[in-house]
């Protein structure tokens, strides 16, 4: 681990983060929606568009070719970052397509009636609805992996779904609702042992710890750019190559293709088979550099500091009367769910920004989590490493405030 940076300065890399609302201080908790970005990821994307923003791989003057060289830079990057080669990832608008790239392409052309695809309860929409398309296509059907009353998975409940018909798992490296951190390392080598192929939602674990793709043993991971502090649009879908080369693309136009008659097409290998269209080119420029960025920072040291955010949060919250925390797993990412009693979510949410405190309220994409706990929605803190103590406390004594007023 390199030495722990200085978080008064990594917070001043983050100028939106110096702006008021309501005439009070901005205190950002919904890095879990969407992060913040710091000045080198938005001055990379300037720099594209003032110095040298050109179409990749379709021109051979010299923009093209740096705007190309750049774009490529970026996927090299995030390869190294993960721990993969940069053939096997594909880049794409976010973890919502990539999971949709797998239903299409892998899914789709081999699932058979009454395949099953097993999920657990606490997927994000964007991993579920997709393998319900393809269960009406194909007549797999869907099974539901249920948690347990802390927001960690039933992991026996997990294994013994396991069974013969079982083909897919879908499964979240870290809850977005609950923050609970699954052992997706154990959970993918019992998944392995019954040929079960796995796609793991990093979404909201790469903006938080070290993440090591090969370490985890899944089939496919899938990641979105703008909560590790990089552009929205942005995002990846690791695959093992051999999925890949067996895979026919899910959409078809330019750069996808080696060679283009109307009596057949030869399609290019992956992962450019995959990335049809002109992709976001700056948006996967600005990742890499913010990529640079958490890798300057040291994942490790970013994992320490949000874990020494979320103690001192949730220990700040337990002392305010009727404030219920849902999900208390004891391995969790710095994300914190949670209900005052006699209020509805979106009334907490819109009272505390008008105390400067941007927090998330509704169902969170995830209502099958929702029906779990029996709530219609949560509000939910979720922390970065530039947030600071001092943030926890205003965020503590909004809380209080808030409550007085709604009593
Ligand atoms: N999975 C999880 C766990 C998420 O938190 C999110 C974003 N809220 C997504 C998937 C979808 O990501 P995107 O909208 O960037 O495709």
């Amino acid at each position: 681990m390199s030495g722990a940076p200085d978080w008064t300065v990594v917070r001043g890399d983050f100028p939106l983060l110096t702006r008021t609302v309501h005439g009070k201080p901005l205190v950002y908790l919904d890095s879990a929606n969407t992060g913040q970005k710091p000045e080198c990821v938005i001055a990379s994307v300037d720099d594209f568009f003032r110095r040298y923003n050109a179409n990749v791989s379709r021109a051979v003057h010299t923009l093209g070719s740096e705007a190309t060289e750049a774009y490529e830079a970026a996927r090299g990057k995030l390869a190294r970052f993960l721990n993969v080669r940069d053939d096997e990832l594909v880049l794409c608008s976010g973890t919502t397509f990539a999971i949709n790239l797998v239903a299409y392409s892998w899914a789709l052309p081999r699932l058979q009636p009454g395949d099953v695809i097993l999920l657990t309860r606490m997927e994000h929409h964007a991993n579920i609805v997709p393998w319900q398309l393809i269960a009406q296509r194909t007549g797999a059907v869907i099974r539901v992996a249920d948690l347990l009353p802390d927001g960690s998975l039933d992991l026996d409940a997990l294994f013994a779904a396991m069974t013969l018909e079982v083909k897919l798992l879908g499964v979240t490296h870290v809850s977005n609702v609950l923050g609970t951190i699954n052992p997706v390392a154990t959970i993918c080598r019992e998944a392995r042992k019954r040929g079960i192929i796995t796609v793991v939602d990093g979404s909201q674990a790469v903006p938080h710890m070290a993440v090591d793709i090969p370490a985890i043993g899944c089939d496919f991971y899938a990641l979105t750019g703008h909560k590790m502090c990089g552009p929205t649009g942005t995002g990846v879908l690791w695959a093992k190559r051999e999925h890949l080369e067996a895979m026919p693309p899910f959409l078809g136009g330019g750069e996808m293709i080696k060679e283009v008659r109307f009596d057949g097409t030869v399609f290019n290998d992956p992962p450019h088979r995959f990335e049809a269209g002109t992709p976001n080119i700056a948006g996967h420029i600005g990742l890499g550099a913010a990529v640079d960025y958490l890798s300057d920072l040291g994942m490790d040291n970013i994992a320490a500091r949000e874990a020494e955010l979320l103690a001192h949060a949730t220990e700040a919250m337990s002392q305010i009367d009727g404030l219920r925390i849902i999900g208390t797993a004891p391995d969790k990412a710095a994300v914190i769910s949670f209900l005052v009693e006699g209020a509805h979510a979106h009334d907490l949410a819109t009272l505390l920004d008008l105390e400067g405190v941007a927090v998330r309220s509704g169902h969170h994409c995830a209502h099958p989590l929702m029906q779990f706990f029996g709530v219609p929605a949560t509000c939910r803190a979720s922390f970065a490493f530039y947030n600071t103590h001092d943030e926890v406390e205003a965020f503590a004594a909004a809380l209080v405030k808030v409550r007085r007023l709604l009593a």
